[in-house]
């Protein structure tokens, strides 16, 4: 009688600050290792845009828990590529302002919107293999995750990253004003109490300052196949 296999699920956790390039390397490493990418980023954003449109004040523990019955989020893949999708509509390219960026690393700091948001990050690693990015990951969402890598650049090179990155997307920002936001955002992910973005214990760490991004893809996956024995 055959026994049928069950498939080994691996799961590696990709945490930093913003802008250390977590997202563009978390997605190309697990294209490469045909693993499923879970921007974990992007849920948070989702719940603050809705906090947002509501006119709920981001930094309310109370005003925005009390939105969050009237939030269902869930994620779609098409093509590789994750699309949110908030109370039904897809919301994929309207939580990408700076608006947005902001207002997600404010409301993230409220642990109802955390609990809220914490089973639906474990539920996509219980599924798949994953390649999971964030602040907490390794430290909270999976704390027992096969691999787990802590990103992270200088505050300038990040600033500059996003400057680029905006430009790219028709939405250019001035750098200096870019540079204080992305400080203001390591503040609130690295001070808050719930979940403050910091390495878990057993991450290796990685500075992509000096390192360019095939550089950085490349040590990634080197840890990833080592750690995970792959
Ligand atoms: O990664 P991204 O910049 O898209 O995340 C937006 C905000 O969401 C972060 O500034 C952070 O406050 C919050 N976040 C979090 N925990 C995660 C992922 C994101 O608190 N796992």
């Amino acid at each position: 009688m055959e026994i049928e296999k069950k498939e080994r699920k691996i799961s590696v956790a990709i945490d930093g600050p913003s802008g250390a390039g977590k997202s563009t390397l978390a997605r190309a490493a697990a294209k490469e290792l045909d693993f499923l990418y879970v921007d974990t980023g992007a849920i948070y954003r989702t719940a603050a845009l809705y906090m947002l449109r509501r006119k709920a004040a981001p930094e309310s523990a109370g005003e925005t828990a009390a939105l969050l019955p009237e939030i269902d989020i869930s994620m779609t893949y098409s093509g590789g590529i994750q699309r949110m999708l908030l109370n039904g509509e897809d919301v994929t390219d309207r939580i990408r302002t700076q608006e947005v960026s902001m207002a997600a690393s404010v409301v993230a700091a409220h642990p109802p919107v955390r609990a809220f948001l914490l089973e639906m990050q474990r539920n996509m690693a219980k599924e798949h293999s994953v390649i999971m990015d964030g602040r907490d990951i390794g430290t909270v969402v999976l704390p027992e995750a096969d691999v787990k890598i802590f990103l992270t650049a200088s505050s300038e090179v990040r600033a500059r990253r996003r400057c680029l990155e905006l430009e790219q997307r028709g939405t250019s920002r001035e750098f200096a004003q870019l540079l204080r936001e992305t400080r203001e955002r390591d503040e609130n992910d690295s001070r808050r109490a719930a979940s403050p973005l910091r390495p878990a214990p057993d991450a290796v760490a990685l500075d992509t300052t000096e390192i360019d991004f095939q550089e950085s893809l490349a040590r990634i996956i080197q840890i990833i196949r080592e750690r995970a024995g792959l």
